[in-house]
């Protein structure tokens, strides 16, 4: 009898690569299909084509002019084969929605068949909005929500849909989205950043926080995939005996890519070419079947679209490939967890990298603004940031051991660590000449050599300065970068406008020059932040100990994590900074409580569903099998058969154990899961599942997973993990 387990592996085995059609040179092919400015400066009228333009500065468009633009824009997709359009966003849902208009329009006789999409068709829709998380914001008697077009980030086809990429907000203002807050947070930090910019060259407009990501993803064939009702319903493995080979040989880093997902990647590179997505390395991560992609960075709103598209379009080129694209953070028990490192750096129009020091001691001391800065502001808002990446599947990523830490510092490497002690030693007040000569030849002078050679890196760290960016990498594989990315660039932004409020009145009261004012606030931003700075192993027994010693939180699971999202300072912060008011902050952590609580009630209860419905019965089938043997050799041995079936009985009996251990524990942790459903507030639930009902999963797991390597392979109905990560 061949179970599912082994008709998918039949198949997953039998299959070849999928042959990928040469497009074009990258180059030729890049953006074409992307309603950028080749299409826009062929499809609009030059008044149009301004309008556009000015609305990435954030000039309105008017509605006359938006016709005209949405006559071009529609010409261009239907010039490409395009039926249908959406307004593309990003809910609070974590992935992302669209819902699809076919251009076709008629008389309602019928008569007068026409394509047709006009200025209020692009300008704004009203999604039924209504089955959209908002956390409360909307009362049912007033659900709606529309979306507004977001014209810094051009419209795109995939498939023969026309997507532009939108706000979601209610009717009374508030964001619905990820793109919102987002789009504010960078507004925010580009005013903040301007005023400090200015200090060192008078001439920058805008300041644009840029983003580079990382994505790192699972591959398993599909066929496996959904022989696992785990995989199906959480993305994860929820029961599975670790393989014996695992990845300690690191045999599968950086090494040579299997066929078959060498097609997908081509597969994959060329949709992305076409939508505009800059996708530069491809290589094999750590864990076998791990992989990741990244591309060149871009600026943030952007890179964040990109990176929720990118995801959705990887899932859908996957399934001409036959695997299924895994972006949970930890899949796998024992292999590597996927990240998705965000790099993060501030750019003026002026084609500066304010993170990156340059030729002359006043780019330098640029430079050493805009760093300590932002370490001041994670420094202060390490909660905040810790908050920021918090969920259920990060959890199993975040704290445990091959992962950044839950603790958030930050990593600056040898050199500049010297810099800033070098820099603390700073006297107080007017500088000497000798000193400012000093500090310009070898302190801030020698920045450039310093950072040159310098290669150091630290894998433990989750928040890494590397050479002319930070890495952000505690950042899960799955989340949204809008989220992160909306918070990081909230805290510096609110730190620069403070620094600059000190600095000016440092000027203001005393005869201070500008560079020795600023000299002044940075050494005293150096004394108050070193906690933050760590520089060894962030994964070692060690640095909890020494990071509770210095104050330094470290919450390990998402109800406690999140609840910094809506502390007092939280709060302040993002209305201060015009981010977000207080009813938008408590909303989303509403929701992203709500989210907790179904994942782990979802996990609570597909665990339960294969423990017993997959491994007991699995398990009493095999003892049957040992039983009849038993009985076997009793026949043919008479008394001396409990010598002979000596193994088998005990075997038995363990068998036994265990099928008793998941019965109880299943029974346990439903009854947990039935209180936890009887609470009240959303807070008390998310708590009661994390610390009652989740503790369980690793109960039964243990269980279900001795009875892996108790019981005939044969038999065993779960895909094991040797299957699922060594399947090419
Ligand atoms: P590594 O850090 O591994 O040496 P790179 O320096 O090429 O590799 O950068 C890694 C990632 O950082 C890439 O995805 C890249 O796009 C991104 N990155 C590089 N420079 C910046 C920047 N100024 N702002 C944001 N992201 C950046
Ligand atoms: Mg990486």
């Amino acid at each position: 009898m061949s179970t599912f387990r082994f008709q998918a592996l039949g198949r997953a085995t039998d299959r070849k690569p999928v042959h990928v059609e040469e497009l074009d040179r990258k180059s030729a092919i890049f953006g074409t299909n992307v309603f950028g400015d080749k299409a826009m400066r062929q499809f609009l009228t030059p008044e149009a084509y301004k309008a556009v333009k000015a609305a990435a500065d954030g000039v309105k468009i008017d509605r006359k002019i938006a016709d005209y633009i949405a006559l071009g824009m529609k010409e261009w997709a239907l010039s490409k084969g395009v039926t249908h359009y959406t307004h593309w966003f990003q809910p609070l849902t974590g992935t992302t929605a669209e819902k699809h208009d076919a251009f076709f329009e008629t008389s309602f006789d019928g008569s007068d068949p026409v394509e047709k999409f006009g200025g209020s068709q692009l300008v704004q829709q009203e999604p039924d909005a209504s089955s959209f998380p908002n956390g409360g914001i909307r009362n049912t008697f007033e659900a709606r929500g529309y979306t507004a077009w977001d014209p810094t980030s051009p419209a795109f086809i995939f498939g023969t849909t026309l997507c532009i990429p939108t706000v979601f907000v209610s009717y009374t203002g508030e964001a619905l989205d990820n793109k919102t807050p987002l789009l504010r947070a960078l507004h925010a930090i580009d005013s903040a950043a301007i005023d400090v910019a200015r200090y060192f060259d008078k001439n920058v407009k805008r300041v644009t926080p840029t983003l580079g990501w990382e994505q790192e993803y699972f591959l398993v064939d599909s066929a496996l995939a959904s022989s696992r009702p785990d995989i199906l319903a959480t993305g994860r493995t929820l029961l599975g005996h670790t393989s014996a080979k695992g990845q300690q040989l690191e045999d599968h880093y950086f090494g040579s890519i299997p066929t078959r997902v060498l097609q997908y990647m081509r597969d994959l590179e060329n949709e992305c070419m076409l939508l505009g997505i800059p996708v530069k390395t491809r290589h094999n991560e750590v864990a076998p079947n791990q992989f990741e992609l990244a591309p060149i960075f871009e600026e943030t709103n952007l890179a964040v679209d990109h990176n929720s598209l990118l995801m959705d379009v990887m899932q859908k080129v996957a399934e001409r490939h036959d695997f299924k694209v895994l972006f949970h953070e930890k899949p796998f028990k024992g292999v590597n967890g996927s990240g998705k490192h965000n790099n993060w750096s501030l750019a003026t129009d002026t084609g500066i990298n304010l993170l990156s020091p340059g030729k002359t001691p006043m780019s330098n001391l640029q430079f050493l603004t805009f760093f300590i800065n932002t370490i001041k502001a994670v420094h202060d808002y390490e909660e905040l940031l810790r908050a920021s990446i918090a969920s259920a599947s990060n959890d199993h990523r975040l704290g445990a051991n091959e992962a950044p830490p839950a603790i958030i510092s930050v990593f600056i490497g040898e050199a500049l660590s010297k810099v800033l002690d070098d820099l603390e030693g700073v006297s107080k007040g007017k500088l000497s000449p000798e000193e400012k000569t000093d500090l310009k030849l070898n302190v801030v002078g020698k920045l450039p050599d310093v950072l040159l050679d310098n290669t150091d890196r630290n894998r433990t760290s989750p928040f890494a300065f590397t050479g002319n960016k930070f890495e952000f990498r505690a950042v899960g594989s799955s989340a949204n970068c809008a989220v992160s990315m909306t918070t990081l660039n909230t805290i510096v932004a609110k730190q620069l406008k403070d620094f600059k409020k000190e600095v000016d009145a440092l000027i203001e009261k005393s005869d201070l020059k500008k560079d020795e004012a600023i000299f002044n606030v940075l050494r005293e931003y150096i004394k108050k932040t070193k906690a933050i700075l760590f520089e060894g192993d962030g994964y070692s027994e060690a640095w909890e100990k020494e990071a509770k010693k210095r104050g330094l939180s470290n919450h390990k699971t998402t109800p406690q994590a999140l609840k910094a999202k809506v502390s007092k300072k939280a709060v302040e912060v993002f209305a201060e900074m015009g981010v977000m008011n207080h009813v938008e902050v408590e909303s989303r952590y509403e929701i992203e409580l709500e989210e907790y609580v179904k994942k782990i009630q979802i996990e609570g209860r597909v665990l339960g569903d294969i423990a017993r419905n997959h491994v007991v019965p699995t398990a009493i089938k095999y003892q049957n099998v040992l039983i009849e043997n038993v009985k076997g050799l009793k026949e043919i041995f008479g008394k001396d058969f409990e010598k002979i079936a000596k193994e088998q009985i005990s075997l038995i009996k363990e068998i036994s154990e265990h099928i008793e251990g998941i019965n109880s524990k299943v029974e346990k942790m439903t009854e947990e899961r039935k209180k936890a459903n009887a609470l009240t507030s959303t807070e008390k639930m998310a708590d009661a599942y994390c610390d009652k009902v989740k503790p369980y999963f690793e109960e039964i797991r243990y269980h279900a997973d001795k009875l892996e390597l108790l019981v005939d392979d044969e038999l065993w109905t779960l895909t094991k993990y040797r299957e699922l990560l060594f399947t090419k």
